[in-house]
This record gives structure tokens, sequence and C-alpha cells, in this order.
């Protein structure tokens, strides 16, 4: 059973890595970040708690967070295998999750895409994402085919509220902060495996696998 956790700060293309990986390992992609988009979108009450705090590229509280993906894991789905993007963001939630998953970190591996700060912003500022499926797309390397519309589902193409200049150093804070301590901590349990993610998405790609052989 694969158990895989993808680490990176934002924009470091842990979604784009993570989506492929699920089709390639045909196992569910759990990203906490889309999930809470949606209950943004449909205006649940976890949607109108995380809306602000995500706005500002702060972090959810860990309770909520842990919740969410206790349900999510518990799900049919996720029962031979899943790969978690964006959590567990903080080292609270890691532990939480170690409970989650049981037997701690057996058949966990843990990616940590490493991309440099400066190269951050800059793909940050150019990223888009479709409003209705989430493809995500780049103005300059991957742009929609049609102008602003999904090449996947027709709807529009947008920036991130969250992508904006002040919330994209607020999250890279939040990331050094309280996420790179998640890294050291599976690092110290030896599932850790770094990546380095500066390059085309399929160059990245395949280091990803060579590094899970
Ligand atoms: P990023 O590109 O910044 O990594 P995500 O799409 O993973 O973005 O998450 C967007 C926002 O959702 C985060 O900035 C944060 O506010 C919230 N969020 C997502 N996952 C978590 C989590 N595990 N704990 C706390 N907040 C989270
Ligand atoms: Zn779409």
């Amino acid at each position: 059973m694969k158990k895989i956790i993808f680490i990176g700060p934002p924009g470091s293309g842990k979604g784009t890595q993570a989506k492929r990986l699920a089709s390639r390992f045909e196992i569910p992609h759990i990203s906490t970040g889309d999930m809470l988009r949606e209950a943004v979108n449909d205006g649940t009450e976890l949607g109108r708690e995380a809306a602000p705090i995500m706005a500002s590229g702060g972090l959810v509280p860990d309770d909520l967070m842990v919740g969410i993906v206790k349900d999510r894991l518990a799900k049919k789905d996720a029962q031979s295998g899943f790969i978690l993007d964006g959590f567990p963001r903080t080292l609270v939630q890691a532990e939480k999750l170690d409970a989650i998953v049981g037997n701690g970190t057996e058949g966990v591996r843990v990616l940590q895409l490493l991309v440099p700060d400066e190269a951050i912003v800059k793909r940050i500022a150019l990223r888009r994402s479709c409003a209705q499926c989430g493809a995500i797309y780049h103005l300059e390397n991957n742009p929609p085919a049609n102008g602003s519309v999904c090449d996947r589902c027709g709807a529009e193409v947008v920036a991130r509220a969250d992508d904006n200049e002040t919330a994209v150093r607020t999250r890279l804070e939040a990331f050094h902060r309280q996420t790179l301590p998640v890294a050291t901590f599976y690092k110290s349990k030896s599932v850790l495996r770094e990546v380095d993610g500066v390059g085309p998405v399929d160059e990245v790609f395949e280091r990803i696998e060579k590094s899970l052989t």
C-alpha cells in the first residue's frame, strides 16, 4: 500500500506532480488546499471559516484540518493507498497523521520538493487555475490552449485569491517556520526523499519516480 506525502513550498509544483503520481499509481490525490477551496466555493461552514485565513496566506487551525483529513482517509478509495498534498503542514498535524494511519510511518514515503524562494515568487505570479476542476496552468510554461478557458472542462481559468504577493510572502514564511520541521520529522524516521523541483514538469516527475524506487 502506497502512502505518499508531498511537502514543498507554495508553488513548488506539489499539486501538479501529486496529480500525475496519483494517476500513475491509481490512488486518490488528496489535496487539502483543493478541499478547502471547494468548501469556500460551496459556502459551507468550513469554507466560511477558512476563506479569510487562506486569503491572507495563514494556516487553517490544526484541529479543523485533522478532522477533514481523518474523514477523507476513512473513505473506501483511500484504503489501498493515497497521496497527500498539503497535509501535514505542521508538526501537530504530522503527529496526528501517525495516529490516523496507524502503524506510524510504515509504508510511508515523504517527497520534499526543493525549490528556492526566488523561483517561487516568479512562478506564482504566472500561475492560473481552473475555478471549476482545479486544473493548474502557467501562463508561460503551460498555458491553456484557448485564452482563459480550461482545456479540461471549459470553465474559466483564474488566479487564485491567495496568489497575490503579500499572501505568497506569508505562505512562504509559514512554510519555513511550520512545515520545514515536518520534513525534519520524517527525515529522522528515514522516510524522507528530497527531490530537486526546478526544471520541466516531466523531468521533475522522473526524479520523483526514481526517488521512490
Ligand atoms: P500552497 O500552494 O500554498 O501550498 P494549498 O493549495 O496547498 O497551497 O493550500 C492553500 C491554503 O489552504 C494554505 O495557504 C492554507 O491557508 C490552507 N491549508 C491547506 N492545507 C492546510 C493544512 N494542512 N493546514 C493548514 N492550512 C492548510
Ligand atoms: Zn477545468
